[in-house]
């Protein structure tokens, strides 16, 4: 037999674990790319992730698109190898064996061991690999653990190392003393877009104060600043106006503040003195407190474009070690500030008074050394966005520090090129988010004074200070004989030789930024160039990349900078970006909370594929936020997995009932439109996926599987019933199965990658042999045929309509009825699918009318209180154009007397004419029902209550399709209609007799309703 038996009852997860287990014991996937081989590559980047805690949705979700891709571009002939990666370097390991070792700081990472902390941190990063296989594995997500690379891998790092001297031949790196966004806790530099990563930034509250710096040319004279950083105040060496900004001196107290005039209100001051920044340039002022009065070029009052009077007092101090405009300001006037706080962020003895404290803890000390001596003018706190560090969580602070830099400002435009090629979904987020970000490009830092990473490659003689900088292991070779073991440190630290002047080449201690080597991972993985050369030449760009959208100015963006400076390319043809999946209740998903279902939980309550479905369907594919809820997945398997599977056993089971074997040569189209119709939509969704897919629109996708599996089991199937169920198989249930078989077929292929364990399983019970994955994507076929489709697209909104009338009424729809009278089908229309409709709408007649108005009366109904202001007295000549039926309704406004009435201006509907009729219309279609009952109506409908109770019974009974039964119906009041209605009753239900006394043992009793009347009914095998 060809069909399998398909059981109705499905446990969905236990069916994929089959599937698993199937997949496995074949090497599917394995396969799926060694058919393949020699088709043209089709490359995606893989964001690795740190194995240093479980997967969340946020990586199952992204697990999902980065396996439905590549299973539908394998289906459509393309080669696609698909590697695990780790991400293993960087601050968030280091941090979390620093807390696991006890060690507080740098310090005490040195004291105990470079090499010691560096293997905690290498047999820490793949602690959780082994679950993550068994839990992507487990997704379904096809890809190969087996061949994974590392960050940490010693080719990785050898091709980070050439990434570095390729950008350094080019001219691109340097080492500048900037200030950038520093932890003092992990004691060193962030990059600045980790500073604005969108988890970087918290509600923080700082204390504001505004200080008064004592002017030293006139007396009582004071200029006003304002500063969120008191810490920065001991290392002030100037002021800052804004040229144009106009300033005012104010009198207070008897003494006269500078402050800019559009602040003066803000602090009650009024000025009378007026002058522009520009000729308070030059002036002098006493140094604030007594550590630096010696600083040259100190203590003046400077112009600076960057100083604005939007908050403040238009006044802003300068401490050139702490900020970036102040240090650009300083430099410009040949002014070297002092930088009095150390890596831990404690003062230096420089500043006596606060020398030890933390710069935060010194807060405090130094507004009350202020207010002691006079200086502070106002006392505020101030809540902002404050930046944090993303690992530990510590407020950054801005601190001129020597550091590497890629000069990114000067190929900027080469970047902003690349963007222009590259295809961004959502679309907005190319010249929009990032390509605002890429406008505003600075420098990036890259250095990181820090132990777990890919070193620095510059070697310096401490002497002369001669840099070189090394771009692979051959390097090393040449000039010390010696081979690379480890890019680690300590081992690479102690590789040095002589330089020429006779002192020692001895590596820079710093590490680089993890985002480095992420940002190198199209060439690392394939440990380019010093394998794989060709291979990678050939591939580049790669085709797909999808990752969250922060990224934007993460992952994303390293890859451009590197792609741009190297090959003058973009890195990547094609990207998604994704939203963030919040918990239900709409906040961040919180392990501490607990506010959202463990996700292998869910897939073993639901299924895989039904968790796919409802990730994948969501917005958050169209770079939306969206919350999560179990009820989408077990929404999933109620709108897509189960009306398919009924669908499936439904056909299989009358398959093999009959022996239905499937023809190559049989002769289409069939002579039935269901039949016609069903291939149709088959081949719209093919088309329509493979065109959502090209926009890389998931979720239209699903919406097009999903309305299949709709039409299939609530439109096709049941109306097809009858037909199945004839005993014997002739020309036209060979139609119908025909059908059916390849719709499901199609459907099996089409809908593979989207739902890979179900569809394998239809696959395989339609007798589909080898895995579905590894058969291509259906070829165009020619079935498609619009006006079938549009033509039970309309008798669909028929039936549909047809209900809502039978609901609204409160008639059964078991309840026949006597006619139904359609306008705005054409006639043919109607004529061809006469028995479909009476049979769908369960009517005895179908009547079609050219015009709406025979069947019904359109009624208009205006409204006064919007329109009486509008129209005034004219209202009543719109009223009796209506009453006259002279008016027309076009778009949805309705045209009278010369006015143009607005949708919702109005309401209209139609209403029946006669009694007992019902209406319901939309677009054109109006269908109007008659719903007046007769004896013999009551009857059938009778009947039919008892049919489907008997129906019922029967699958209770787990009875099957062919199975004959005996029958007993307990109720002597329905005895009269059974009789007359006896031989149809039985053919329905397959019985061979009504049995005039209760069966002794029933294989199933059940009370029903008939009508209004409670009867018992029973059934038993036919002997
Ligand atoms: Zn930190
Ligand atoms: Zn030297």
């Amino acid at each position: 037999m060809r069909f399998a038996e398909v059981p109705i009852e499905v446990n969905f997860p236990a069916l994929e674990r089959d599937v698993l287990a199937r997949w496995t014991r074949e090497r599917t996937f394995e396969e799926s790319i060694a058919r393949r081989r020699g088709c043209p590559d089709y490359v995606f980047y893989d964001g690795p992730p740190f194995a240093t805690g479980l997967p969340h949705y946020g990586h199952i979700l992204t697990s999902y698109i980065k396996d439905v891709v590549p299973r539908y571009f394998t289906m459509r002939g393309r080669h696609v190898p698909r590697r695990w990666g780790w991400d293993c370097h960087g601050l968030p390991v280091e941090f979390e064996i620093e807390k696991r070792l006890g060690l507080a700081d740098r310090k005490q990472i040195v004291e105990y061991g470079i090499d010691r902390f560096n293997a905690a941190c290498k047999a820490s990063v793949l602690e959780f690999a082994g679950e993550w296989r068994a839990i992507i594995g487990r997704l379904g997500r096809w890809v190969d653990f087996d061949h994974d690379y590392k960050t940490m891998d010693k080719s990785y790092m050898e091709s980070v190392v050439w990434v570095f001297k390729e950008l350094h031949r080019r001219g691109l790196i340097y080492l500048g003393n900037k200030v950038v966004p520093y932890c003092t806790r992990c004691q060193t530099t962030l990059s600045n877009f980790e500073a604005r990563m969108d988890d970087a930034t918290r509600p923080r509250q700082d204390p504001a104060i505004t200080v008064r710096f004592r002017s030293d040319d006139e007396a009582d004279e004071y200029f006003l600043a304002w500063t969120t950083t008191p810490w920065t105040l001991p290392s002030n060496v100037a002021l800052a106006v804004g040229p144009d900004i106009d300033y005012v001196l104010a009198e207070k107290d008897g003494a006269r503040y500078w402050i800019a005039e559009a602040r003066a209100a803000v602090y009650g001051l009024k000025g009378e003195k007026r002058a522009k920044g520009r000729d308070l340039a030059g002036r002098r002022y006493r140094p604030l407190l007594p550590y630096f009065t010696e600083t040259p070029n100190a203590f003046r009052v400077l112009t600076g474009d960057f100083v604005t009077a939007e908050d403040g007092t238009g006044i802003v101090h300068m401490a050139p070690a702490f900020g970036e405009d102040d240090n650009a300001l300083c430099k410009a006037n040949q002014i070297e500030g002092p930088n009095p706080v150390k890596d831990d962020g404690t003062f230096d003895p420089t500043v006596t008074d606060f020398a030890g404290k933390h710069v935060f803890e010194a807060n405090p000390s130094i507004i009350h050394k202020l207010k002691e001596q006079g200086a502070l003018f106002r006392r505020e706190t101030y809540d902002h966005n404050y930046p944090h560090c993303w690992r530990c969580d510590s407020p950054l602070i801005y601190r001129a520090i020597s550091t590497w830099f890629v000069e990114v400002t000067k190929f900027k435009q080469r970047m902003i090129a690349a963007n222009q090629k590259i295809r961004w979904v959502p679309e907005h987020v190319r010249d929009g988010l990032f390509g605002n970000w890429l406008e505003n490009a600075r420098d990036w830092a890259i250095s990181r004074n820090r132990f777990w990473g890919a070193p620095i490659p510059v070697w310096q003689c401490a002497q002369c200070k001669t840099i070189e900088v090394i771009g692979g292991s051959e390097d090393i070779k040449r000039l010390t004989g010696k081979e690379v073991e480890d890019w680690h440190r300590p081992a690479i630290d102690e590789i040095t030789w002589p330089c020429k002047c006779g002192g020692t080449m001895a590596r820079v201690p710093d590490v680089l930024d993890c985002w480095f080597e992420s940002g190198s991972m199209p060439y690392a993985q394939v440990h380019y160039p010093f394998e794989h050369k060709r291979e990678f030449e050939a591939t580049f760009p790669g085709d797909f990349i999808v990752e969250y959208v922060a990224q934007t100015r993460g992952w994303f963006y390293t890859l451009v900078v590197l792609a741009a400076a190297l090959f003058d390319e973009r890195p990547f043809k094609d990207v998604v970006c994704h939203g963030v999946i919040l918990a239900e209740d709409g906040r961040k998903m919180s392990k501490r909370l607990k506010n959202y279902p463990d996700p292998m939980e869910v897939v073993e309550r639901h299924g895989s594929d039904a968790l796919r479905v409802a990730l994948l369907s969501s917005a958050v594919l169209r770079g939306a936020d969206i919350r999560f809820s179990e009820s989408s997945v077990r929404d999933a398997v109620r709108r897509l997995c189960i009306p398919l599977w009924n669908s499936l056993h439904y056909f299989t089971a009358y398959a093999r009932i009959d022996g239905f074997e499937p023809e190559v040569n049989f002769m289409f189209p069939s002579p039935t439109r269901l039949d016609r119709y069903l291939l149709s939509e088959a081949e719209r969704l093919r088309a329509g996926v493979g065109e959502a897919m090209a926009r890389w629109d998931f979720a239209g996708s699903y919406d097009l599987i999903e309305e299949f599996i709709t039409m299939l089991s609530t439109w096709y199937i049941r109306l097809n019933k009858q037909r199945l169920w004839r005993h014997g198989v002739d020309d036209d249930k060979r139609h119908a199965y025909h059908a059916l078989y390849l719709a499901l077929t199609t459907l099996a292929r089409v809908a593979a990658p989207f739902l890979p364990f179900l569809m394998e399983s239809v696959h395989a019970a339609l007798g589909g042999g080898e895995s579905v994955h590894l058969a291509d994507w259906p070829e165009a076929s020619p079935w498609r045929d619009e006006g079938i489709s549009d033509e039970m697209r309309a008798l669909r909104t028929v039936v549909r309509l047809a209900r809502s009338v039978r609901e609204e009424h409160k008639v059964k729809h078991r309840h026949p009825l006597r006619s139904v009278a359609i306008a705005g089908l054409p006639d043919d229309v109607i004529a061809a699918n006469h028995d479909l409709l009476r049979e769908e709408l369960n009517v005895k007649d179908v009547v079609a009318v050219a015009h709406p108005e025979e069947a019904v009366a359109p009624q208009v109904k205006l409204d006064y209180t919007r329109l009486g202001k509008r129209l005034r007295g004219d209202v009543k000549k719109v009223q009796a154009a209506v009453d006259a039926g002279d008016y027309r309704i076009v778009d949805g406004r309705l045209a009278a007397a010369g006015h143009l009435l607005d949708a919702e201006d109005f309401s209209f509907r139609y209403v029946a004419r006669g009694e007992g009729m019902g209406v319901a219309a939309e677009g054109n279609l109006v269908v109007v029902l008659d719903l007046a009952s007769t004896p013999e109506l009551v009857a059938e409908a009778q009947m039919r209550d008892l049919n489907r109770g008997l129906q019922d019974l029967r699958k209770k009974a787990r009875l099957g399709y062919s199975d004959r039964v005996e029958i007993f119906i307990d109720s002597p009041a329905l005895a009269a209609v059974v009789a007359t209605h006896k031989d149809w009753l039985m053919e329905q239900v397959l019985a061979v007799a009504i049995r005039e006394q209760p069966i002794a043992a029933p294989l199933a009793v059940e009370e029903i309703e008939v009508g209004d009347e409670k009867v018992t009914i029973a059934l038993v095998r036919a002997a």
